[in-house]
């Protein structure tokens, strides 16, 4: 069964109706650009051909009822104001948050909804299911509720409620991707508008995800201290530049003249962001001019910053990017998403195939007994009333 049918089927057996919308939205892969988006620069993603159908109705006695096929506890919730629920019921936070991040944008309140959530998308594999909810929530509300909102803002909202609401601080990678994707294509996000544009995707190109399911047991923290690494560096290399406020105005050589004002910690983890803004802007180059080898260095490149200098690489995922290094038919790979645990990507030709990703897995299983899941991704259009 296709996920819409599985999801107007969730929603007659859970509500006794029939939905007035079905929407969807994707996941995404972060393609290249680590850690560049609040540093002000540039990051490329791909919508991929997994995602989450919603299916909705309005109801009119202030409830909020929500169920997932995915195991989560079928949830209501009644009163107003909307609060962010806790423990098992904490799913529903991302709709609900939606709804609050519409409603501040002159929606009219919504009077009650119920909702069946499907999925095909892991969640926490790094593919950000969290966006891709956000968004079919959105589209759902928007269709529902008759309100008009150009694209850019449901995307900002999805991310208001990640922020606000859920208490996620992630930038605007996830849902300005899963918004603004594109089948056989990138989004270009230069997170300082943020400015979403398309880059063409040569053909025959095929994305894999290996997922550990292993995190640092200090992620949160760790990425806090990577934040205020940057923000320092920033503002230590400021007096360097008239004008600049961000590690993003900084070219690599602006940046190598300016170095020695930095400890030398700061010094790695601003060279890694503004050489990854660099490898972004050659990446949209190499892509645009069909040269996928360029491309796959690029990638292998970025990983190599993340291990080296960013430091938010694992044994595991250095593991898997080193053993698809020598296989035939790898463009690249890297890490993808924040780090410190998580998945790699890799970018392929047609002749690396689940056989050639099984052995990848085994040999990973052979050093560090658990095994990767393995998927495979193409590029999917963003989020749609289906
Ligand atoms: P990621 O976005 O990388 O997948 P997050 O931790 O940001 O990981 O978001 C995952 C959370 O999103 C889950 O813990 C759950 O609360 C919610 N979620 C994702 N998919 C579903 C689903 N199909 N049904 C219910 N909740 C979901
Ligand atoms: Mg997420």
């Amino acid at each position: 069964m296709d996920l819409k049918s599985k999801a107007v089927s969730l929603f007659r057996s859970s509500f006794g109706a029939e939905p007035a919308v079905v929407t969807r939205a994707p996941g995404r892969i972060e393609f290249i650009g680590n850690h560049t988006d609040y540093n002000a620069g540039t990051v490329l993603g791909a919508a991929i051909d997994r995602g989450i159908t919603i299916a909705a109705r309005l109801r009119t006695d202030g409830a909020f009822a929500f169920v997932s096929d995915n195991g989560a506890p079928t949830t209501t919730v009644r009163g107003r104001p909307l609060t962010p629920q806790q423990g098992g019921a904490a799913w529903v936070n991302y709709p609900l948050g939606v709804v609050v991040a519409l409603e501040g944008r002159g929606m009219p309140a919504v009077a009650g909804l119920e909702m069946a959530v499907v999925s095909d998308l892991p969640p926490g594999a790094g593919l950000s299911s969290s966006a891709a909810f956000e968004l079919s929530t959105a589209l759902a509300l928007c269709a529902l509720q008759e309100f008009t909102l150009s694209r850019e803002e449901v995307v900002k909202a999805g991310r208001e409620a990640e922020n606000k609401f859920v208490g996620v601080p992630c930038g605007i990678l996830d849902q300005g991707v899963s918004g603004f994707g594109k089948k056989d294509s990138l989004v270009h996000i230069d997170c300082r508008g943020p400015v979403f544009s398309l880059v063409p995707m040569p053909a025959g190109v095929r994305f894999w995800i290996f997922n550990t399911h292993k995190k640092h047991a200090l992620v949160d923290s760790l990425y806090a201290t990577r934040h205020k690494e940057c923000m320092d560096a920033a503002r230590l290399l400021k007096p360097s530049k008239p004008g600049a406020q961000w590690l993003a105005d900084f070219s690599p050589a602006e940046f190598a003249a300016a170095a020695a004002a930095l400890p030398a910690a700061a010094a790695k983890r601003a060279k890694h962001v503004i050489e990854e803004i660099a490898r972004v802007d050659a990446m949209g180059q190499a892509l645009k001019s069909g040269n996928l080898a360029e491309a796959g260095r690029l990638l292998f490149a970025s990983h190599e910053s993340s291990r080296t200098l960013f430091e938010n690489s694992t044994p595991e995922l250095d593991f898997l990017v080193a053993t698809l290094r020598g296989v035939p038919g790898v463009y690249g790979s890297r890490l993808t998403g924040g780090g410190f645990g998580g998945a790699v990507m890799a970018m392929t030709d047609a002749s690396f195939d689940a056989t050639a990703a099984a052995r990848v897995a085994d040999a990973y299983a052979a050093k560090f007994t658990d095994r990767p899941d393995v998927l495979a991704c193409a590029t999917a259009d963003g989020a749609a009333v289906v």
